[in-house]
């Protein structure tokens, strides 16, 4: 067992990341409320986790009360947080009531979202059941809904009370969506840690079969990196939060363009990654041999490595109006060697329709 600390102050928590353990999860609950009830919200692809759950809170004095909704995209929406509200109102939750998102990022932007508004914030303890979710989504507090218009747009920070990891989970886990959450392990290792990417390269196979001690490797040392940053920068404010938005703004459009579910989020992050390498080439901040580890070890992960069949223009009308664009100029952020990045304002848009061509691998 790894305990990650995210050090913020009386909001401090800790990042459990362990293996086959769901009897420890009850006493982790009890250390994140002194209430009496535990809410639990779920989805129907990891009821029985959920269930697992639910029993190991209940040994702690909790009352349990299960949710498993539909899954999906779909579900995290204004009118499915009503009836989570609906449901904690008849229950008689109070502000000690402990919200138990079990899923991936859809339950814990959700549940997370509801934890944060419901009686003006409840604690929120977040057991990440994706492997996009463990490395990712569950650390840091972004916490939202979707509206019509635009994705996570209705939203908040909330820190969870703490975050339980157990990499046991992803044994159900379908392989695109596993393969999916690489991408952004990956990241990491680009912008941060060059020893991450080197031990991915290393142990690609046995990360692709799933060998805990690797998984349990990977998903701590990037939870150790989005720790310090949150510690750092927990509103995205001096520039380093940032930094983790490494690939995501070709990625936004990959996924507007292509519509949501052409592409799922770290294939999309997969290809982004890769244009903006070769931005930062054509810069002259790396040499190729930076983009090519890259697009190699994505590729052993099954990952795309090149911009979709979108037309570059649609693509890079949907950059433009990214809510990341500071009056419509493109923000990038690119690699300045392997384990570092820098946010740079000033890139010309024909590095970027040029990097967008590139549909060669
Ligand atoms: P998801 O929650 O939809 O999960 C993907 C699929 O896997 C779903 O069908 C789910 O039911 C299923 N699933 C989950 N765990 C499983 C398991 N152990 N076994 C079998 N099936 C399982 O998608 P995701 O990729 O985890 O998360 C995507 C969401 O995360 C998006 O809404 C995105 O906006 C959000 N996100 C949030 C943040 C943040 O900082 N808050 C960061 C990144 C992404």
């Amino acid at each position: 067992m790894t305990t990650v600390r995210v050090q913020l102050g009386d909001r401090s928590y800790d990042i459990v990341v362990t293996s086959a353990d769901s009897a420890g999860i009850g006493t982790f609950a009890r250390g994140c409320s002194r209430g009496e009830l535990a809410f639990v919200i779920s989805d129907e692809n990891v009821r029985s986790l959920a269930e697992a759950v639910s029993v190991s809170i209940r040994s702690q004095s909790f009352r349990t009360e299960l949710v498993v909704l539909p899954s999906g995209e779909r579900q995290k929406c204004l009118a499915t947080a009503s009836q989570l509200y609906d449901r904690l109102a008849e229950i008689g939750a109070d502000r000690r009531t402990l919200v138990v998102a079990v899923g991936g990022g859809v339950i814990g932007d959700l549940g997370g979202f509801v934890a944060a508004t419901f009686a003006r914030g409840l604690p929120l303890l977040m057991v990440p059941t994706t492997l996009l979710a463990m490395v990712d989504s569950s650390v840091g507090g972004k916490v939202a809904v979707n509206h019509p218009k635009a994705k996570n747009l209705i939203g908040a920070f909330h820190q969870p009370a703490g975050v339980w990891i157990d990499t046991d989970t992803l044994s159900t886990l379908p392989d695109r969506e596993y393969r999916s959450g690489l991408a952004e392990v990956v990241k990491y290792g680009v912008i941060f840690d060059p020893e991450l990417f080197s031990y991915l390269e290393a142990n690609a196979e046995s990360i692709l079969q799933r060998n805990p001690e690797a998984i349990r490797h990977l998903v701590a040392a990037s939870c150790r990196h989005k720790a310090a940053v949150v510690a750092k920068d927990e509103r995205e404010e001096t520039g380093l939060r940032a930094l983790l938005n490494y690939g995501h703004t070709f990625a936004h459009a990959f996924e507007t363009v292509g519509g949501y579910g052409a592409w799922l989020h770290g294939e999309a992050v997969a290809a982004g990654m890769i244009c903006a390498s070769r931005l930062a080439e054509r810069r002259g901040l790396i040499d190729r041999s930076v983009t090519e580890r890259q697009r190699q070890l994505l590729t052993n992960f099954g990952l795309p490595t090149v911009p979709g069949p979108w037309p570059t223009d649609a693509l890079l009308a949907t950059m433009r109006s990214d809510k990341k664009a500071v009056s419509r100029k493109l923000r990038f952020v690119l690699p300045t060697a392997l384990g570092a990045a820098a946010l740079y304002a000033d890139v010309a848009e024909a590095d970027v329709r040029h990097v967008l061509n590139h549909r060669a691998p």
